[in-house]
C-alpha cells in the first residue's frame, strides 16, 4: 500500500476504534426515529417539495429579499450587516462585542465554525462560551464538531463523565446523563447571566418582517438571545426566506429530519430587538419595567464564498441545506467513522463536499470526497431534496482535474480509452475503466484470472494501485452473456411474446456473473417475454466512471448507451437491467448526462429485472415456470440504490408470491459500494459498514440473497457462505448457486 494510502487507512482505523461505535449508535437512532416521525406525516412527499420549492425561490431572488430583510430588521430598530467573507464578519462582530463588554454567550452555529468567531473573539480578549451541551463538552475538551446537529455526537456519557471530572474541581465525580446535565447547566447559567452579549445562529431569517427562527432541543438560543443586552445573529445569507408563513414546512421537516422527533423542544420565532427590558439577576424580585431602552441587535449575514455557489450550477444546491444532518445519519460510511473522518475543516456528513468547496475550497473537500460512495441512501432522507450524490459526483470530477501529471501517467495515457486528464489517481483510472479491463479479461480467461490472482499480480496491484489484497477478484468468463446468447437465441416467437424486452448485457453480468444473465433470461422467457441480448448493447452504462467522478467519460458512455439502445426501444422493446447500480445511472443521473427528451424515454422504457418479473406477474403472466419457494426461508438485502428507487418491495413481492419465505435486511448499504470495498485504504471500513448484515443473518443458516454484484461479493465475505441474486433462484432450469 502506498504511503498516502496506509496514512488514509491508520486514520479510519483509530476512528472506527475510538469513535465509531458512539458515532453508530447515535446516527441509527436519530434513523430510527426519523423513519418513525416521517411515517406519521399525512404526505412527506408533498411538504418536502413545498420547503424545496421555498429554497429555490429564496435562492433565486436572495439579492432583492436581502434588501427587503434590511428594510425590516432596520425598522425595527436593528442593524444588519452583509460580510463577504469570514475576517469581515469577524471584524464587525468583534467590534460590537469589545464596544460592549468582554464576555459573550453563544449558542450552537455551524456558520460561525465556519467563520472561526471563537478565536477571533479570543485574540480581542473576550471570554467565549458555548451555551448548546455538545459544543460546550468540545469546548472543555478542545475538540472539533463532528456532526452538523450533535456536536459532540462521537462522544459517549461515559467519555463524557471522565473529562467534566478530570477537568473541574468537583467534590463528588458525575457519573450519570443527568448529573452531566444538571451541572453543565448549572455552570452555563451563570455564565448567561454574566454575558455583555448573546450570539445566536438563525435556522431561517424572514425578509417580511426580519425574524430570527431558531430550533433547539436545550432552550440555550433563546436564553443567549434574551438575556444579555445585546443580540448578535449570524447565519449565511442562503438562510433567507421570503415570509413568515413560509416558515411553515420547514418547522414541520426540521426535528423530523433531524432527530426523529415530531417536534423540537424549542422553536423561538424572534422579531429583534426585543421589546421587553433586560433582565436585572441583581434585583431579581423586583418587577420588570415595560422600558426596553439598552435593547440591541445585529443581523450578520455571511457571504463567504456562497454568491459565487449560487453561480455554480453543480453548488448551488447546496445552498437549499436546512443544516438537519439527516445525510450523514443516512450515511453507512459516517455511521461507522462519523465527522472526524467524513468531514472537511467545518462541515461533515454528505452535504459537507458542496459546503466545503464552497466556502473552504476544493482541498478541504477532497480530504473526505472518496468517503461518499454514491450509494443514494441520503436522498430520500433530504428534507429539500438535493441531490447530494450528484454534487459528490461533481466535486470529485473536479478533484480528479486538481492535481498534475504524475510520474507514471505516460504508462496509461492513450491506453485508457477515457476522456479524463492526467495525473487521476490510478485505482480510480482502473475502476472508471472496467470496461475495457472487462473485456480483455475475458477475451484472455482463463489466463487473465490466473494471472490477476498470482501473488505477485496482487502485491503489485495493492503496491500500485490500491486494490485490496483482501478481496477476491472478479473471475472473468471466456464466454460472454452475449456469446451465449448468440449461439443459443431467443426461446419466444415474436408472434408468441407478450412482451418484447433487451436484456441489458452490463459489464459485469455480461463477463463475469454470465450465470445471472443467463437465469434472467430464462425467467423472462418463462413469463412470455421475447428477450434479446444484442453484442451492440454490450457497452459501458456509465456508471463505473461516474463512481470515480470521471463525469466526461461517463458522458461519452451514456451516449454510446443511448446510441445502442434507441433502435431497440424503436422496435418497441423494453430494456431490463440486471445491475440495479446502472439502473439508477439510467433513472438518476441521465438526467444530468443526456438531453431531457433521450433520458426521459430510456429512464420510462428501462427497468430492474425483478421489477420487470413483478409487472409481468401482476398483468396476468403465468409464474408456474418460475422456480416456487415451497416455504423455503431466504434472507434478502436489497441493493442501496436500489431501495432509493423504491424497488426493494418488488422483489419481496415476487419472492413471496411464489412461496418464499424473506427475511429483509435492516441495513441500508451492504458496504462494498461498486469499487469502494475493494480499495486498500477503505477494505476494513467497507466491511465495518456490512457488519449489522453479518450480525442479522450471519447464524441463521438460510440461503442468502442480494440484488447487486457488490452486495452479493459482500455478503459473501461477511457470512462465509454464498449468495446469489433472486433472479437465479426463480429462473428455471438453472442451479440457484
Ligand atoms: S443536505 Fe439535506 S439532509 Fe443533508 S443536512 Fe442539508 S438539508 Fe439535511
Amino acid at each position: 500500500m502506498s504511503e498516502a494510502r496506509r496514512e488514509k487507512a491508520e486514520k479510519l482505523h483509530h476512528l472506527l476504534e475510538t469513535e465509531g461505535d458512539t458515532v453508530a449508535e447515535n446516527t441509527r437512532l436519530f434513523n430510527r426515529g426519523r423513519y418513525e416521525a416521517t411515517a406519521d406525516l399525512a404526505d412527506y412527499e408533498a411538504l418536502k417539495d413545498e420547503a424545496r420549492a421555498i429554497k429555490e425561490d429564496a435562492i433565486e431572488r436572495l439579492p432583492e429579499l436581502i434588501e427587503e430583510l434590511r428594510d425590516s430588521v432596520e425598522a425595527n430598530g436593528g442593524n444588519l450587516y452583509v460580510a463577504d467573507d469570514a475576517a469581515d464578519a469577524n471584524r464587525y462582530v468583534r467590534e460590537v462585542v469589545t464596544d460592549r463588554g468582554d464576555s459573550v454567550v453563544k449558542s450552537k452555529s455551524m456558520t460561525t465554525e465556519e467563520l472561526e468567531l471563537n478565536e477571533a473573539l479570543e485574540e480581542a480578549g473576550v471570554d467565549v462560551t458555548e451555551t448548546d451541551l455538545g459544543e460546550w463538552v468540545l469546548q472543555v475538551a478542545d475538540e472539533a464538531p463532528s456532526h452538523l446537529i450533535g456536536p459532540a455526537l462521537h462522544k459517549s456519557s461515559e467519555g463524557i463523565a471522565d473529562l467534566f471530572n478530570e477537568q473541574f474541581d468537583l467534590e463528588e465525580p458525575l457519573e450519570t446523563p443527568r448529573e452531566l446535565t444538571k451541572f453543565a447547566r448549572d455552570q452555563l447559567l451563570v455564565d448567561i447571566e454574566e454575558a455583555d452579549v448573546g450570539i445566536t445562529g438563525a435556522n431561517f431569517v424572514t425578509a417580511d418582517s426580519g425574524t430570527v427562527a431558531l430550533v433547539t432541543s436545550e432552550g440555550n438560543a433563546r436564553k443567549s438571545a434574551l438575556v444579555p443586552d445585546t443580540h448578535v445573529a449570524i447565519t449565511g445569507i442562503e438562510k433567507v426566506i421570503p415570509a413568515v408563513e413560509d416558515l411553515e414546512p420547514f418547522l414541520e421537516l426540521i426535528g423530523k429530519s433531524a432527530t426523529g422527533q415530531d417536534v423540537p423542544s424549542y422553536y423561538s420565532l424572534l422579531t429583534p430587538p426585543l421589546t421587553s427590558p433586560p433582565v436585572d439577576f441583581e434585583r431579581p424580585n423586583e418587577a420588570v419595567t415595560d422600558d426596553p431602552e439598552g435593547r440591541e441587535f445585529h443581523l450578520v449575514l455571511v457571504d463567504n464564498g456562497r454568491s459565487a455557489m449560487r453561480e455554480d450550477p453543480d453548488l448551488k444546491e447546496t445552498l437549499y441545506c436546512i443544516r438537519c444532518g439527516a445525510c450523514a445519519n443516512s450515511c453507512g460510511n459516517f455511521q461507522s467513522v462519523g465527522g472526524h473522518a467524513f468531514g472537511g475543516e467545518t462541515y461533515t456528513g454528505g452535504i459537507a463536499t458542496g459546503w466545503e468547496t464552497g466556502v473552504e475550497g476544493l482541498e478541504s473537500a477532497a480530504e473526505f470526497n472518496d468517503l461518499c460512495t454514491g450509494c443514494t441512501r441520503c436522498v430520500p432522507a433530504c428534507p429539500v431534496k438535493i441531490d447530494i450524490p450528484w454534487i459528490n459526483t461533481a466535486v470529485r470530477d473536479r478533484v480528479n482535474h486538481m492535481d498534475g501529471e504524475g510520474e507514471f501517467d505516460f504508462l496509461v495515457e492513450g491506453l485508457t480509452p477515457d476522456d479524463e486528464p492526467a495525473g487521476l489517481d490510478r485505482a480510480k483510472r482502473l475502476f472508471g475503466n472496467f470496461e475495457t479491463l472487462a473485456k480483455w479479461g475475458s477475451a484472455t480467461a482463463p489466463l487473465s484470472n490466473w494471472i490477476a490472482g498470482s501473488a505477485p499480480a496482487r502485491w503489485a496491484m495493492e503496491r500500485w494501485i490500491g486494490v485490496s489484497s483482501e478481496r477476491d477478484l472478479p473471475e472473468f468468463q471466456r464466454e460472454t452473456l452475449v456469446d451465449w446468447f448468440e449461439t443459443r437465441g431467443s426461446r419466444v416467437d415474436a408472434a408468441d411474446a407478450e412482451r418484447e424486452a433487451v436484456l441489458y448485457p452490463d459489464v459485469y453480468t455480461n463477463h463475469v456473473a454470465v450465470e445471472r444473465g443467463k437465469a434472467a433470461v430464462r425467467a423472462l422467457e418463462a413469463l412470455g417475454v421475447r428477450v434479446v441480448v444484442p453484442r451492440s448493447a454490450a457497452v459501458g452504462s456509465g456508471r463505473a466512471p461516474l463512481s470515480q467522478g470521471m463525469v466526461e467519460t461517463a458522458r461519452g458512455q451514456a451516449e454510446r448507451f443511448r446510441d445502442a439502445l434507441s433502435s431497440e426501444l424503436d422496435r418497441g422493446r423494453d430494456v431490463v437491467v440486471v445491475e440495479p447500480s446502472d439502473l439508477a445511472a439510467i433513472r438518476r443521473e441521465y438526467e444530468k448526462l443526456l438531453p431531457a427528451d433521450d433520458y426521459e424515454r430510456l429512464s420510462e422504457s428501462s427497468f430492474e429485472v425483478m421489477e420487470y418479473v413483478f409487472g409481468m406477474l401482476e398483468n396476468g403472466a403465468d409464474g408456474n415456470e418460475l422456480r416456487a419457494g415451497d416455504q423455503e426461508p431466504v434472507d434478502y438485502h436489497a441493493h442501496c440504490q436500489q431501495r432509493t428507487l423504491g424497488l426493494a418491495a418488488h422483489t419481496v413481492a415476487v419472492l413471496e408470491r411464489l412461496g418464499y419465505e424473506v427475511t429483509t435486511s435492516d441495513t441500508e448499504c451492504c458496504g462494498m459500494a461498486g469499487s469502494f470495498g475493494y480499495k486498500s485504504e477503505y477494505y476494513e471500513l467497507s466491511m465495518d459498514v456490512g457488519e449489522p448484515l453479518r450480525e442479522q443473518f450471519g447464524d441463521d443458516g438460510r440461503r442468502v440473497l442480494a440484488s447487486g454484484t457488490s452486495c452479493v461479493d459482500q455478503l459473501e465475505a461477511l457470512l462465509s457462505r454464498p449468495a446469489t441474486h433472486p433472479v437465479e433462484l426463480i429462473a428455471p432450469d438453472t442451479s440457484p448457486r
